[in-house]
């Protein structure tokens, strides 16, 4: 077992049930997140049979780095897991601080058209131990300061909901990475019952929800999922989750020239998040290789933006990372596998 997948309450039941005291967790925790041991017999203050037994059942391994590319802005890194496959990471350097775009999957079922993290299929969830190794790999091999972390990269994060909440919990323990929870977030096509259940925990993390079109017809077209979870359970579930949370939830709306940019469409938004407490973050559509779609023009994306102010919703139009490597969120993919 690795121990990076074990939340603080998990090492606790480990020593429970192993008729130890649970407090000894803290002090693994502790020593493994914050004083960064790589040898569990560097571990002070336990006896030797407790260390004996801790190396014999868990591990320490993190994924392994094949290749990494570099921006002024952000940094893409490719992750080989045990099993042979491969994990795309972004570190994104903001002026507020540096933000890791990890992913959940090995690839990703929600098949929407403009996406190309959707072209690979899924094949497996991510393990816990294998977001946190993302997260470890930046700080502890890399010595990257980390304080924002985002579920953007390759995956659905709600259909790998146990194991990324567990990874939540884990970076954001206080003994733990302790990243502030406020700064993470999680972004969903739009899961609506996993949505309730991330809304019922009431958590402080943030939540995004990738809409990027007004109504179900539209919707339908560029995100399959939607025909399982239309748009009105969404909107429900993100009301849910800004009433239980008292946050604001963010509404992700990438912008695709003569797809989803016309005012009539901002109107439409308008209208179906009047009343929400939330934000609208416009966002350029990144080119793909292997989609066909172009970004909104700039007075498209303005005329869209006027209107959305015009009604009140708070917007804002996001800035492009890592455009020019190929490494804007969302836009992770199998340039490994395909060059192989
Ligand atoms: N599956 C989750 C997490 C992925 S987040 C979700 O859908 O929210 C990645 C974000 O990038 C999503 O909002 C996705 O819709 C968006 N995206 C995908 N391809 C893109 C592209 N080519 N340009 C801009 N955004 C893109």
């Amino acid at each position: 077992m690795n121990i990076y997948g074990k939340t603080l309450k998990m090492l606790e039941d480990y020593f429970k049930s192993n008729s130890e005291n649970p407090a000894k967790a803290k002090i693994v925790f502790k020593a493994i997140y914050k004083e960064k041991v790589s040898s569990f017999f560097d571990i002070k203050n336990l006896s030797l049979p407790v260390l004996t037994k801790l190396s014999n059942d868990f591990t320490q391994e993190l994924p392994g780095l094949i290749k990494m590319s570099e921006s002024d802005e952000a940094c893409k890194y490719l992750f080989r897991l045990t099993d042979g496959h491969t994990i795309e990471t972004v570190l994104m350097k903001h002026d507020y601080g540096n933000g890791v775009c990890v992913s959940t999957q090995v690839g990703c079922n929600m098949n929407c058209v403009f996406c190309e993290s959707g072209k690979l299929k899924k094949v497996r969830n991510l393990e816990v131990h294998e977001m946190v190794g993302q997260l470890l790999y930046l700080t502890d091999i890399l010595h990257i300061p980390v304080s924002h972390v985002v579920l953007m990269g390759i995956g659905e994060p709600f259909d790998n909901y146990e194991n990324v909440t567990s990874f939540i919990e884990i970076i954001t323990e206080q003994l733990g990475l302790a990243i502030a929870a406020r700064h993470v977030t999680i972004s969903t096509s739009g899961i609506t019952p996993k949505m309730l259940a991330y809304a019922k925990r009431q958590n402080l993390n943030s939540l995004a929800v990738s809409l990027h079109a007004p109504n179900d017809e539209l919707r339908n077209q560029l995100m399959p999922i939607n025909k399982k979870y239309p748009i009105t359970g969404i909107i429900d579930a993100a009301k849910r989750y800004t009433e239980n949370c008292n946050k604001k939830v963010t509404f992700a709306y990438i912008m695709i020239k003569g797809m989803n940019d016309s005012p009539e469409l901002a109107h439409e938004l308008a209208a179906l998040l009047r009343g929400l407490n939330c934000y609208v973050n416009l966002i350029p559509y990144n080119k793909t290789r292997s989609t066909n779609y172009e970004p909104s023009d700039k007075e498209q994306i303005a005329i869209f933006f006027d209107i959305l102010k015009q009604h009140g919703i708070n917007v804002t139009v996001r800035r492009k990372f890592g455009t020019d490597m190929d490494a804007a969120c969302g836009q992770l993919s199998s340039d490994y596998e395909n060059s192989i």
